[in-house]
């Protein structure tokens, strides 16, 4: 239970949540509006710290100590088209079936507006611009995942709603947030050969760099799927596994016909100097060296974390092959109040998840970060979830 002071700052932060809409407040937002607040950990945004501090590296050297930022700031960026060119080699597509995205919320707002005509299919829970960005004149139909099933994507239910109502729309995201639920490649494959007369399917990977195949770590990448079933667009966001959500970069790999229809809308400049320079950073073979270890490290972590959640009695975990979990609170106490006196007793933010369309129970997502953080977590989880008797 909050003290009646604890109360006062949670209806601050409850004003904040409300006014954020199906997200949560940036931390900017929490520390400028509310001073007494001391957030130490941020596990509610789901980003690889490591990889943070190895952009912060490059980004020192090569703009702030040659003062090269100041071209960033005073030109224009390259157009889309160009950058992509740039980004084809490593990407191993045609530059012609590359857009780029200020974020990948941008493109998911593109690609819905454009190509989405009368109805689409989304898997609940799920990350919610799908829905909430459809035309007011597309029909939305769900598929709930159930927690039962550990919020595993089951193939006969899911074509069986695709023959029956036939969207011309279909989202996957794989891993899903904010569960982590993960479709292994060859089943992924399978699933889209079913999918071939759907016009539209929207894969959204942008937490593939956390999430492994059985028995192999290796980084995958399934650009080959889309060269496999053209109607696949891949949307991808640079924000999580790169760790750098303010400069806002992504990009989608998709048939040109639609690349084209895109570019006549404009986009002209929507990549900004910082995130060019991020984008001509990341086809760098040293770039891609030094970041590699930087996954694996975060990966671990990770699993390490999972089995020091799962050993807490008073939540269930669920399964995630992504850098964070769903957990749910099972000792009588509400995700808010969890949620609440991990801020504001220990400083770190979660993601309380009771708004979320299609999760019935009390969860929190909480993000994985380095290992002494995630300690740092796991201790306060403890403290918070035994101070309650049922
Ligand atoms: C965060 C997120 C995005 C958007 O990322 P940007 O910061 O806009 O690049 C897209 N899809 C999913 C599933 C996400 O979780």
């Amino acid at each position: 239970m909050l003290n009646p002071q604890e109360n006062a700052l949670a209806d601050k932060i409850r004003r904040l949540k409300r006014e954020s809409g199906t997200h949560s407040p940036s931390i900017y937002t929490l520390l400028s509006e509310i001073h007494d607040l001391k957030i130490k950990i941020d596990a509610c945004f789901l980003s690889n710290p490591f990889a943070t501090d190895l952009f912060m590296k490059y980004f020192t050297k090569d703009l702030i100590e040659t003062q090269e930022i100041r071209k960033v700031l005073e030109f224009y960026p390259s157009q889309n088209q160009s950058l992509a060119s740039t980004l084809s080699p490593l990407l191993n597509v045609p530059s012609e079936n590359i857009f780029l995205g200020n974020g990948a919320t941008e493109i998911i707002q593109a690609l819905l507006h454009r190509f989405a005509k009368k109805k689409m299919l989304i898997n609940l829970p799920t990350f919610s611009p799908y829905y909430e960005f459809a035309r007011p004149d597309v029909e939305v139909l769900f598929n709930t995942l159930s927690k039962h099933q550990d919020f595993r994507l089951d193939k006969s239910p899911f074509l069986d709603l695709i023959r029956q109502h036939r969207p011309d729309t279909v989202v996957i995201i794989n891993p899903n947030n904010p569960d982590g639920g993960y479709i292994p490649k060859s089943m992924l494959n399978s699933l889209l050969g079913e999918l071939t007369a759907v016009d539209n399917v929207i894969v959204d990977e942008s937490f593939v760099h956390f999430a492994y195949e059985e028995g192999s770590d290796a980084l995958i990448s399934n650009h080959d799927l889309f060269m496999r079933f053209p109607n696949v667009s891949l949307v991808k966001s640079m924000s999580k596994d790169f760790g750098i959500a303010g400069i806002r970069a992504g990009y989608a790999v998709m048939a040109k016909e639609k690349v084209k229809e895109l570019l006549k809308n404009g986009y002209l400049w929507n990549i900004s100097g910082l995130a060019e320079y991020f984008f001509r950073l990341f086809i760098k073979d040293e770039f891609q060296k030094s970041y590699e270890p930087l996954r694996l490290r975060h990966i671990r972590a990770t699993k390490d974390f999972f089995k020091l959640l799962n050993a807490i009695p008073e939540i269930k975990v669920y399964p995630s092959k992504s850098n964070f979990f769903l957990m749910e609170v099972i000792n009588g106490q509400t995700s808010d109040d969890v949620a609440l006196e991990l801020l504001l007793r220990h400083g770190i933010y979660t993601r309380s998840c009771n708004d979320k369309k299609g999760l019935e129970g009390q969860f929190i997502r909480v993000a994985s970060r380095s290992e002494e953080e995630n300690a740092a977590i796991i201790h306060a989880l403890k403290e918070v979830l035994q101070t309650v008797k049922v």
